[in-house]
């Protein structure tokens, strides 16, 4: 594009998967911090009623007054929820345990799914990409996700049942693709806690490749330790320790899919 970056709308990438522990989280706080790394500007919506990314980005509870879920009940506007990071580019609009009653406060709203979607759109130039850390389930919360992406990321974990679940959250990307937002597509899969040492894990990437094609991210996230533990010190892994294995890994599957966005704004 020949407009300055910051007239342009922000990439909106939504981390999804109805299963829990597969690596979302972890993906949204250090894809984000990879992406900044190289000199995007970073938003990450936590849309997970536990928090887990607005706490492995050092948002203290108490700091959390305006949030995702004052955002959809209308309370505050987004831009009003959003705090920096330690990481420069990379800011967060964090998430309280009130976004799990939120379905219900909602239900009733017409514009209930668009709620995220508006919000997003009120953001203006100031970001490239805002990644949305969707909660474990295929609720009201992943649909508003879903209506205010542009792409679904789908992080799968290299263990027996990762493609177990998949099918349905292709069936909902599809039925939020026919009803509230046509521009949805799936962005990528991307193979979080691989094991070399397990065959096992192999086994999955083959599986899976042959079941998903080219949508797999040619980087797979290794199981490593150091990935664990930075959250526990309020940081991404790669503030934590840049040269460990996952802080690289997440460094090359920024760039593979900044390298995916020139060809879709291309084609
Ligand atoms: P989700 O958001 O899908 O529930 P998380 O990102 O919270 O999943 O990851 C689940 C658990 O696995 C967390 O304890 C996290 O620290 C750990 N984990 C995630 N990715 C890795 C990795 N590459 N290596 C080691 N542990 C990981
Ligand atoms: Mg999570």
């Amino acid at each position: 594009s020949l407009l300055p970056a910051s007239h342009t709308a922000p990439r909106v990438l939504a981390l999804a998967n109805q299963k829990g522990g597969v690596g979302k989280t972890t993906t949204a706080i250090n894809l984000g911090t990879a992406l900044a790394a190289i000199g995007e500007r970073v938003l990450i919506l936590d849309l997970d009623p536990q928090g887990n990314a607005s706490t492995g980005l050092g948002i203290d509870r108490r700091a959390r007054a305006k949030s995702t879920y004052s955002v959809l009940v209308g309370d505050h506007s987004l831009a009003e929820t959003i705090q920096e990071t330690s990481v420069p580019r990379l800011s967060i609009s964090p998430s309280t345990m009130d976004l799990s009653g939120v379905e219900l406060e909602i239900a009733s709203a017409r514009d209930r799914a668009y709620r995220l979607r508006r919000a997003v759109e009120s953001l203006g130039g100031d970001y490239s990409y805002v990644l949305i850390d969707c909660p474990p389930s295929l609720n009201l919360l992943t649909i508003n996700a879903m209506t205010a992406a542009d792409a679904i990321l789908v992080p799968l974990q290299c263990e027996f049942f990762a493609l177990e679940g998949l099918s349905q959250l292709i069936k909902t990307v599809e039925q939020v693709k026919t009803t509230l937002n046509p521009r949805l597509t799936i962005h990528g899969i991307v193979l979080t806690m691989y094991d070399a040492r397990n065959n096992l894990s192999a086994q999955v990437v083959d599986d899976v490749r042959q079941f998903m094609g080219d949508k797999v991210y040619q980087t797979i996230i290794p199981r490593n330790v150091r990935v664990s533990e930075a959250p526990s010190y309020g940081k991404p892994v790669l503030l934590y320790d840049l040269k460990c294995v996952g802080s690289q890994a997440y460094l090359r599957l920024a760039s593979e899919i900044i390298q995916r966005e020139r060809v879709l704004r291309a084609a």
